[in-house]
């Protein structure tokens, strides 16, 4: 099974594995190895590209990970960020009531007040999965973590949940700095943490992760319109509406806001989103779509929810990447109200407090999607096929023996494209087993030092995917590696 290959690869070549491993793990905390970190930090930047080169007004800001409790007070991240729990009585086995249920009545039950859960769990008389025992009325769990600051006056904050807030916090400030124009952008990249009740699935649910929030704020009154739509509107999204969730529609963004009443300012970001995931990422069409959330299952600031999904063999499923949230001016409001600080801006004549619309990426899930997404094999041996930009490393320097003055060429060789690229210098084993290793971590191009490259300052260079070598002049070698990483 491929899936069992996969989560050998990511452990056992350096990309992600659990934290504090040698102290028996932290459930829900991951380490990222020396693989995992420059595909991270490489997803992050073509992420960064991307979306902010959207709209020169988007810009990225590191707000700080430890706020204090007012923030979470205005938020509502105080009173409504809880799960509801349920203990066993006799083994202390705890779990999430809505999961409980599920499995036993095999439905949703996520928004369900926690008196209507203890309800159904009487009615039904579900007992403790492990042993059968009595199970305690549900009660919540909340999901923030607190930090106490300072020595003896402790001041209450806590680790954010989200980095979106810090963009609020700091909203006024840039609209200033930023010389009054709107739409203006605000993204973070960075750590969030959430005392999830059972972290399961991987990476792909965690207590720590890192999150790519761009909250974009905008004039109410032009949230109809949107200034390069027509750069979009014939481009087809796909869709499963929360009105039909047994049929996917393809529509173009022009039928999309008709059919579904969906505002301009919302869909062009929604149709960007399946851009980067088609166009930069080459995510196969056939497994992606946008989800839509129903009253219920979205949070109750949330005037339009649709998660971007992908289908994983991990989830047994479709999950989710990224949420594209139409979150209005509640979070603005709420910030005015609590700290007694104006929000309103007065742009083109008007004064009004902006609203926003959030796009919402995990970073860790996106991560493992594409380690899952591009695993592939040829005459049985693995290959992680990434997308060029993706992949850990550029390139591999490997010379052909380890004598006769090609581990020094080859060094030299290295040192060079090192300053340009992501490189890994290998000289260890045979050619062939070296490619293998390469291919398994993505590894684009290796450059094979030889025999022949002292006498014309040539190399080979080999594709992964074709696995097809040509010569390359050493002194054209840069711009070669750098128009095939680039062609993608
Ligand atoms: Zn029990």
């Amino acid at each position: 099974m491929s899936l069992d290959k996969i989560n050998s690869i990511i452990k056992r070549r350096g990309f992600i594995w659990k934290s504090c491993e040698q102290y028996g793990g932290l459930s829900g905390f991951y380490d990222y190895g020396h693989l995992g970190t420059l595909m991270k930090r490489k997803f992050e930047d073509i992420w960064r590209n991307f979306f902010l080169g959207l709209n020169p007004n988007f810009f990225e800001i590191s707000p700080s990970l430890i706020m204090k409790e007012e923030v979470f007070k205005a938020s509502g991240h105080l009173d409504h960020f809880t799960d509801p729990i349920v203990k066993c009585s006799k083994c202390d086995f705890v779990e999430r009531a809505d999961q409980i249920l599920e499995k036993q009545l095999k439905e949703k039950f996520e928004g369900m007040s926690k008196e209507e859960m203890t309800e159904l769990i009487k009615k039904h008389e579900i007992k403790c999965p492990k042993c059968g025992g009595a199970l305690t009325d549900v009660s919540e769990l909340e999901l923030m973590f607190p930090v106490d600051v300072g020595a003896y006056d402790k001041i209450r904050a806590y680790l954010r949940p989200e980095t979106a807030q810090g963009s609020y916090l700091n909203f006024s400030q840039e609209f200033n700095a930023l010389r009054k124009k709107l739409p203006l952008g605000l993204a973070v990249i960075g750590k969030a943490f959430r005392n999830e009740i059972s972290p399961r699935q991987g990476v792909y649910r965690t207590r720590e992760f890192t999150q790519a929030e761009l909250q974009i704020f905008f004039d109410p009154e032009k949230v109809e319109e949107h200034s390069n739509w027509d750069d979009i509107k014939d481009y087809k999204l796909r869709l499963l509406p929360a009105s039909s969730r047994d049929k996917l529609t393809e529509l173009s963004c022009e039928e999309t806001i008709e059919k579904f009443d969906l505002p301009k300012f919302y869909v062009y970001y929604m149709a960007q989103i399946q851009r980067f995931y088609l166009e930069v990422l080459n995510y196969p069409r056939e497994k992606i779509r946008f989800f839509e959330l129903n009253q219920e299952e979205r949070a109750f600031y949330n005037k339009l929810h649709w998660d971007f999904e992908v289908r994983l063999e991990a989830l047994e499923g479709f999950g989710e990447l990224c949420g594209i949230h139409y979150r209005t001016d509640y979070d603005l409001k709420a910030h005015e109200k609590l700290s007694g600080e104006k929000q309103e801006v007065f742009f083109e004549e008007k004064k009004f407090i902006p609203h926003v619309v959030e796009l919402a990426f995990g970073i860790d899930r996106n991560v493992y999607a594409l380690l899952e997404l591009f695993y592939t094999e040829r005459e049985d041996k693995s290959i992680l096929a990434l997308p060029l930009k993706v992949a850990p490393f550029d390139c591999a320097v490997l010379p052909l023996v380890k004598k006769e003055g090609l581990p020094e060429k080859a060094n030299e060789i290295y040192q060079e494209l090192r300053k340009q690229f992501t490189c890994f210098y290998d000289n260890t084993g045979s050619i062939g087993r070296r490619y293998a290793r390469q291919d398994e971590i993505g590894t684009p191009l290796c450059i094979t030092i030889d025999f022949d490259t002292l006498k014309d300052n040539t190399v080979t260079v080999r594709n992964r995917d074709s696995t097809e070598q040509v010569r390359v002049k050493i002194n054209e070698l840069k711009v070669k590696i750098e128009e095939f990483l680039n062609e993608a």
